[in-house]
């Protein structure tokens, strides 16, 4: 990430650049786009960004892979692999949601991909639950990983990313019935905004031991922004939520994954313990901290293959039919409305039994 630290004349391509985006269906990411924070881009539209990236690349105009926010909101969706830590190595997936709901619009892939059904999130929250899965803090994770202290046996976390309202109407009663933590990240200035929590839910969430991090005030790409505006967003997102909560926010994750070193820095100095990323990766070194990898749970995933995301044995018949768990654990599952009619395609190397589910799949990269 360090090769997008040059700000240094990037202005004119970049603004260049923006200027094409804003011509392209979906591309609507600039500052104040009144639009949900993750239902933004569609795919032509990150393929035409693309194009135009590797055109300027070919011809000298664009030396380093750009954060233009197509290109950006694609990595999201999309993500590149992690770097190869060093140092010592703590194995903890990270996994990060984004709705807990039935996508409202059949039409929309991106809503689609970024929907987790409850009845979906329920079947994978009793999988982690029957098979001895550790849910720990994102804060005792990242302790381990900066100390090298270990971690109890099959451990994991959870983060849900944009603060939208079905974390706390949805998620978090899943996640209590069997005592599991998150973290929340917030876009502090969407708070009350339609679809997103308000600011008492966000405190009920805290009160309740969920923890609460900040993910910007307008959920901006942070590597296309000037340092100025992108410090400033890092920082007043996290005064916002400390004055809300009474007490300090330590996690700041990126919002599309945009970040570069400057952003990196203005994070560790302004006091956040770490900020995560959505490159894809589950083994983290201290040297790390402010670019963690996550790994993206999407619509639509079967619960084959999230058991495989998430190292655990194959599900039993019962998890896969959803009936799994003690009958105290939770309400009567799953809507038949609730599973989603396309399914992605896994990556990598699906198994035949999460190829099979649907033969309407997008041919795209949900994950
Ligand atoms: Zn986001």
């Amino acid at each position: 990430m360090g090769k997008w630290t040059s700000r240094t004349g990037r202005g004119a391509i970049l603004a260049l650049l923006l200027l094409v985006a804003g011509m392209l269906p979906g591309a609507g990411l600039l500052r104040g786009a009144p639009v949900p924070a993750a239902t933004i881009v569609q795919g032509t539209a990150a393929d035409e960004f693309n194009e135009l990236n590797d055109l300027a690349r070919r011809t000298r105009l664009l030396p380093t892979p750009s954060p233009a926010p197509a290109q950006l909101i694609l990595a999201e969706l999309n993500p590149a692999k992690a770097p190869v830590p060093t140092g010592p190595l703590t194995y903890v997936p990270i996994l990060y949601y984004h709705y807990i709901r039935i996508n409202p619009n059949p039409q929309d892939r991106v809503g689609f991909s970024l929907s987790t059904p409850p009845a979906m999130f329920r079947m994978q929250m009793q999988y982690l639950a029957d098979h001895g899965f550790h849910v720990i803090s994102l804060h005792q994770a990242v302790t381990a990983i900066k100390n090298h202290s270990g971690l109890p046996s099959r451990p994991i976390v959870l983060t849900f990313d944009d603060g939208y309202a079905d974390f706390f109407t949805a998620a978090i009663p899943i996640l209590r019935s069997h005592g599991f933590t998150a973290t929340s990240f917030v876009i502090s200035g969407r708070m009350g905004w339609g679809g997103f929590m308000t600011p008492s839910q966000v405190v009920a969430a805290d009160s309740q031991g969920f923890t609460i991090g900040a993910h910007t005030v307008d959920h901006v790409a942070l590597a296309a922004q000037a340092p100025a505006r992108a410090t400033w967003e890092i920082k007043q997102s996290k005064l916002m939520l400390e004055e809300l909560l009474g007490h300090p926010v330590l996690d700041l994750a990126y919002p599309y994954g945009s970040f570069n070193g400057y952003d990196m820095e203005q994070a560790r100095s302004l006091g956040f313990e770490t900020a995560a990323s959505t490159t894809y990766g589950s083994v983290h070194s201290a040297g790390q901290l402010f670019m963690l990898s996550r790994l993206r749970i999407g619509g639509g995933l079967p619960l084959s293959y999230y058991a495989r995301v998430v190292g655990g044995p194959p599900p039993t018949l019962a998890e896969l039919s959803g009936s799994a768990g003690s009958p105290a654990a939770s309400p009567p599952a799953a809507k038949p409305s609730a599973a989603p009619s396309p399914s992605p395609t896994p990556i990598p190397s699906p198994s035949p039994s999460a190829t099979a589910l649907s033969p309407n799949r997008p041919t795209a990269l949900w994950l």
